[in-house]
């Protein structure tokens, strides 16, 4: 499909082909659902919500819940602010949430609808039930990316729901980022096993990852409950994951409610995970546990007997901000050269972070933000490499120029476990690890002349 891609580059300033991200209400719903018993809300028209929920749940291969405020053209013209009303009567008769998280859209960003307004008014006509609760968070698609929207609803939980009642409690609050369920459950697993009580939000473990019991709940048991968020004005501190995903609810709580902070890069790979263990250890005042040395050993094993095959290889990497850098340090703790990076999400601490950890390694990496896998492809047919990271959309330059392909990140839309099976942590390491060297191998087998076709690596 993509087999005309040209390896003439030609510059382009107004043009996107092939995006590597996708819109802020779709990371605003996802942050949503990681609260207990809440309901995402899509204050614009019932086509962006559709594609929103279809996006996740193609992903998450989990039925996504989310209502929209339905906007026709009077809407368009005359605001928002009726189908706001209505639509909050619907959600509270009808669904019962206890808390509703509304979300804007293009359209109503464009409108200039006031939220905050029409939240006060639906509370002041009784529209809310006493007791249930709204925030929001505006999510303009035409800046940032689904990035951008997730760190906006984050942040909003901090602005309507953090409380401090003056006591110190035992617990670090942990923003994660924008990672999978399976991700979050395994830094509520390492955090359990060192004994650190932590308030994680958002926390879609437990909401996008349930068991079948052939009973559909529409508010399953996980997410953070509203009395966590309340809490969490009285941490001893936040860790927060990812500079772009985490870092404004952070900030907002620390300006809040006076919470220290520790900046971290997202745990995928040894030094990321290692700092993020050491800082529940710093933060929470506890000794790291002999099970958790024991995963770590496990990893260094992997790779020690994995290097050979690891060592030089060129690594095309595309993905969200957060992730990819996080991952890149993985790959030069492999030896792995990642040649080309890149980010569809704008901001400008990617390019200088990755260039940080790179300037080693591979002093001639192209890193870009705010680019497209057009660009990425582009690059590879100038100087190919051997693998290829990347969410589903990668697979059509894979097929394309014949390259191993491991899937990583959002959106993965055409295989299934990932939900289930986390990339951050020591294990995650080394999924992560056993993905590359199954693609690497395979690739080797299938395509090596017969006298290189070995039985045994
Ligand atoms: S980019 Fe804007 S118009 Fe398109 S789906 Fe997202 S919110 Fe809707």
């Amino acid at each position: 499909m993509l087999q005309s891609t040209t390896a003439e580059i030609k510059p382009r300033s107004a043009l996107r082909v092939n995006p590597a991200k996708t819109c802020q209400p779709i990371g605003a719903l996802y942050a949503a659902l990681g609260i207990h018993g809440c309901m995402p809300h899509s204050h614009g028209s019932q086509g962006c919500c559709a594609y929103h929920r279809s996006h996740l749940t193609r992903h998450y291969k989990e039925p996504v819940v989310a209502t929209t405020s339905s906007f026709t053209e009077g809407a368009s013209v005359f605001g928002g602010l009726a189908n706001m009303t209505q639509a909050l009567t619907n959600i509270f008769s009808i669904y019962n949430p206890d808390i509703v998280a509304v979300h804007t859209t293009c359209l109503s960003e464009v409108i200039g609808d006031d939220i905050p307004m029409m939240i006060k008014k639906s509370y002041d006509d009784g529209i809310i039930p006493s007791g249930k609760l709204v925030i929001h968070a505006n999510t303009p698609s035409f800046v940032g990316s689904h990035m951008t929207g997730f760190s906006n609803m984050t942040k909003a939980m901090v602005t309507y729901l953090s409380d401090r009642n003056g006591s110190t409690k035992n617990q670090l609050n942990l923003i994660p980022g924008f990672i999978d369920p399976a991700d979050m459950r395994e830094l509520k697993r390492l955090a359990a096993m060192m004994n650190v009580n932590i308030v994680m939000f958002p926390d879609t473990s437990d909401v996008l990852d349930l068991p079948q019991t052939g009973i559909y709940k529409m508010y399953p048991k996980g997410g953070v409950s509203i009395p966590q968020l309340k809490s969490t004005g009285d941490s001893i501190a936040t860790l927060a994951l990812g500079h772009f995903a985490s870092y404004a609810a952070a900030t907002a709580l620390n300006d809040k409610w006076e919470v220290t902070n520790a900046f971290l890069e997202l745990p995928i790979g040894l030094g990321p995970t290692d700092r993020f263990i050491n800082a529940l250890r710093n933060y929470a005042g506890v000794d790291v546990p002999e099970s958790i040395v024991q995963e770590r050993g496990r990893l260094l094993d992997m790779i020690s007997d994995m290097q050979q095959y690891f060592h030089g290889k060129r690594v095309a990497v595309a993905g969200d901000n957060d992730n990819v850098i996080a991952l890149v340090q993985f790959l030069t703790e492999l030896d792995m050269k990642p040649v080309y990076v890149i980010t569809g999400s704008p901001g400008n601490h990617f390019e200088t972070r990755v260039g940080e950890i790179l300037k080693e390694q591979v002093p001639d990496a192209v890193i870009k933000q705010n680019t497209d896998l057009f660009a990425l492809h582009q690059w590879m047919k100038n100087g190919p490499v051997d693998l290829i990271i990347g969410n589903t959309y990668c697979k059509y330059i894979a097929r394309a120029e014949n390259t191993p392909f491991v899937r990583f990140g959002f959106p993965i839309l055409d295989r299934m476990t990932h939900r289930i099976f986390p990339t951050v942590g020591y294990m995650g390491a080394i999924r992560l690890m056993d993905k590359m060297f199954d693609a690497m191998m395979d690739h080797k087998d299938r395509e090596c002349p017969e006298e290189l076709f070995e039985l045994v690596q």
